[in-house]
């Protein structure tokens, strides 16, 4: 069925082009005003709004409504429905929606974490309209897309930390290009585009996983006798479940006004990435999560389940979500981009030199709050990305930032030019003037910065979060440092020299996968933190992270550490389901299935033997051994990790149980998983009780 993008594009959205056609001039132009502006949204206007909305929704079939938001680390967003159904009269009702139920709702928060926040027994929580995020008809829903804050005012969401990190670099930013001259910006504009990469596995055989269902990710596995080692599957053409899949997909998010563009087949087989057109940072987010959502239920819809933990299989790739981020004024400026001659332009260079400043400081927050606990295996696992914060500038932007290092100034920069193919039909091709690097974390792709160690499952929002108000830190520096200058130009000079100097250490324009990126990394001191668990420890409670969330009013320290609490938690609890699921699968499914095996293995020995004792049984006797002391390897270590899950309540504090999780049980699953692996490739494939890594990634 054909689909035109620009007849569907938008049409369950009450977006500008509805409200304008809808609401009365004067509430469509106060409406107008909120969006861009901000300011308190009156009972009075939003009873207006609340009506069109509901006729429109009504139309389009929905019967209920939500406010839509992110609590803090549950990934996905939460939501709970109300119908329109008012009090009857004589036996009838009117649809009800007021203004009130738009711009408010009272969830019980007591079952979301909370850190510490808020008491169980202060379960009130409040969530509040977010008028710049589109409201949309979603499976008969209305979505309105909300924050959601505790009783006593602290944000308990994703969303509530990123709106005041947009505003810190709007403000900061905005004096920032002031110095150069540009009066007429009012704001900057914080963009992020996420590719979204994910996998996806025939949904009978993910039922037979136990530990894909409860863990989102297999627990044990042999490796398949193929990977990804041809490289066949990257970019490769999409089979025809995947296409059908993919474009169910794109109809419904550009229904839903979300800019579905890239699509393809990832690295790992079984991979694909969707990518949206960039997009304000807070709709991206709100955006993200309901790419996330399509994707997992349409997938149930075509008899397929998609994976988004960020690490499903070991021994092939894992799933990431590169941010594509910029920054640009609201009268077009993009603050990353170079333009012809990048190093003679100074608000560019400054801004480079920000941005080093910014990154080699939070490099371990940064680290934090990209990751999770499934992008532990994927951070630090001689993975993309390594886990060590570095920029790659590329080579033209390299080029002038040594030069500035070296000698104080640059004078001349490398031009990108042309590629001849000497093939007349051919055209020739302007090259870019950054190369690609995949494996930097953090990486300059011509016009903006590439953050690619966030987490696949998670919300952009903390990461966004920590991008922004870096660097509103760093503009306000620099602004504090040079505003009123005598002589700006040369003062400029010296600044950007003596902070490019000062944060050299962060750029690496090498192999990121090498050891000696690893080696080099460390003469340099910056850090190479393993486990998120370390780096949250470390970074959420540094004075320099207080300060920078205070200082720009982005959250405050009781709420940081709220975080920090939840973060640890979370992880805690992630390692336990994982630990309890492997102990169910080992003892329940793969023990018994080697013994069976066994059983048939002595029986074949003995009949063999009695039947011709002269036969050589050396081939049964030498695998029965091999898997019965295999089977012994794996009883040891599932009596080990029982033992050592009994202790986990015992370390104290949170950040004690995380790392307990972290060195002791990680440690334990690990020896459990390794001898049942062995076992998988020597028993006989029809006494295996799940399906294996080539029934996962290739029969899809
Ligand atoms: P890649 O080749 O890196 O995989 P994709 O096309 O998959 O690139 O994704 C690139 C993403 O970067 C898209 O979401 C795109 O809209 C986004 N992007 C492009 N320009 C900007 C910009 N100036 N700011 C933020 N994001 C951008
Ligand atoms: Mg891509």
């Amino acid at each position: 069925m054909s689909v035109n993008v620009a007849e569907v594009f938008g049409a369950d959205v009450f977006n500008e082009a509805v409200m304008k056609e809808r609401l009365p001039e004067e509430t469509y132009r106060q409406m107008m005003k909120l969006m861009d502006e901000g300011g308190e949204i009156t009972l009075a206007l939003a009873d207006v709004v609340a009506k069109s909305m509901k006729d429109w929704a009504i139309e389009k079939g929905a019967t209920h409504y939500t406010h839509i938001f992110q609590p803090y680390i549950v990934s996905g967003a939460a939501e709970k429905h109300d119908s329109f159904a008012d009090v009857p009269e004589k036996g009838r009702i009117e649809n009800s929606f007021s203004g009130k139920n738009l711009l408010m709702g009272e969830p019980d928060a007591s079952s979301f974490p909370s850190g510490g926040l808020r008491a169980t027994c202060s379960a009130r929580g409040y969530t509040a309209w977010d008028i710049t995020s589109p409201v949309y008809v979603r499976d008969r829903i209305l979505y309105i897309p909300t924050v959601f804050l505790s009783y006593t005012g602290e944000s308990l969401d994703t969303k509530t930390p990123l709106l005041k990190s947009i505003e810190a670099v709007s403000k900061a930013g905005v004096r920032f290009v002031k110095m150069f001259g540009n009066t007429e910006a009012k704001k900057i504009i914080a963009a992020v585009g996420p590719e979204q990469e994910y996998f996806i596995v025939d949904r009978d055989k993910y039922l037979k996983r136990p530990d894909l269902i409860y863990t989102g990710r297999t627990l044990f596995g042999a490796p398949a006798p193929k990977g990804q080692e041809m490289e066949d599957h990257y970019f490769g053409s999409l089979r025809e479940t995947i296409s059908n899949y993919m474009d169910d997909c794109n109809e419904q998010l550009w229904r839903l006004g979300i800019t579905a563009k890239t699509q393809h087949n990832e690295v790992a087989p079984a991979q694909h990435e969707i990518a949206p057109i960039f997009a304000k940072s807070n709709i991206a987010m709100d955006a993200n999560m309901v790419v996330m959502d399509v994707l997992k239920k349409t997938a149930t819809k075509h008899g397929l389940q998609c994976l988004l933990h960020e690490k499903p299989y070991a021994g092939v790739n894992g799933s990431g979500k590169h941010n594509n981020w910029s920054l640009s004024t609201d009268n077009g400026v993009n603050l990353f981009k170079p333009g012809e001659e990048p190093y003679k332009n100074k608000q560019f260079l400054l801004v480079i030199a920000c941005l080093m400043e910014a990154v080699k400081k939070h490099s371990l927050l940064l680290r934090a709050v990209a990751s999770n606990t499934g992008n532990d295996h994927r951070l630090g696992a001689n993975e993309a990305p390594p886990a060590i914060i570095s920029i790659y500038m590329g080579d033209q932007l390299g080029d002038i930032v040594n030069q500035i290092i070296e000698t104080g100034k640059a004078d001349h920069c490398a031009h990108s030019g042309k590629i001849d193919l000497g093939v007349k039909t051919l055209p020739v091709i302007e090259k870019d003037p950054t190369d690609r690097n995949r494996t930097s974390p953090f990486a300059f792709t011509g016009n903006r910065f590439e953050f690619r160690m966030v987490a696949s499952s998670a919300s952009i929002g903390d990461s966004n979060t920590v991008l922004n108000t870096m660097m509103a830190e760093s503009f306000t520096k620099a602004c504090e440092a040079l505003e009123g200058a005598e002589d700006f130009d040369a003062a400029v000079d010296e600044y950007i020299t003596k902070v490019m100097r000062e944060n050299k250490d962060i750029v690496f324009n090498g192999n990121g996968y090498s050891d000696e990126w690893v080696e080099e990394a460390e003469r340099r001191g910056l850090p190479n933190c393993k486990s998120v668990v370390d780096a949250i420890d470390a970074s959420f409670s540094d004075p320099k992270t207080i300060e920078l969330f205070t200082k720009f009013g982005v959250m405050t320290e009781a709420e940081l550490e709220a975080r920090k609490e939840i973060k640890l938690e979370e992880y805690s609890s992630l390692i336990n389901i994982e630990a309890k699921t492997m102990i169910d699968m080992a003892g329940k499914e793969y023990i018994p299935s080697v013994m069976e095996y066994t059983t048939e293995l002595a029986n074949s020995l003995n009949k063999v033997t009695s039947a011709c004792p002269e036969a050589d049984v050396t081939p049964q006797k030498e695998l029965l051994i091999e898997v019965s002391s295999l089977l012994s390897e794996t009883n040891k270590a599932l009596t080990s990790l029982k033992a050592l899950l009994k202790d986990a309540d015992k370390q104290g504090d949170t950040a004690a149980t995380a790392k307990y999780y972290r060195n002791t049980i990680m440690p334990a699953m690990e020896a459990l998983r390794s001898p049942v692996d062995e076992l998988e490739e020597i028993v006989d494939t029809k006494y295996w009780p799940v399906p294996t890594y080539g029934e996962l990634m290739f029969e899809v």
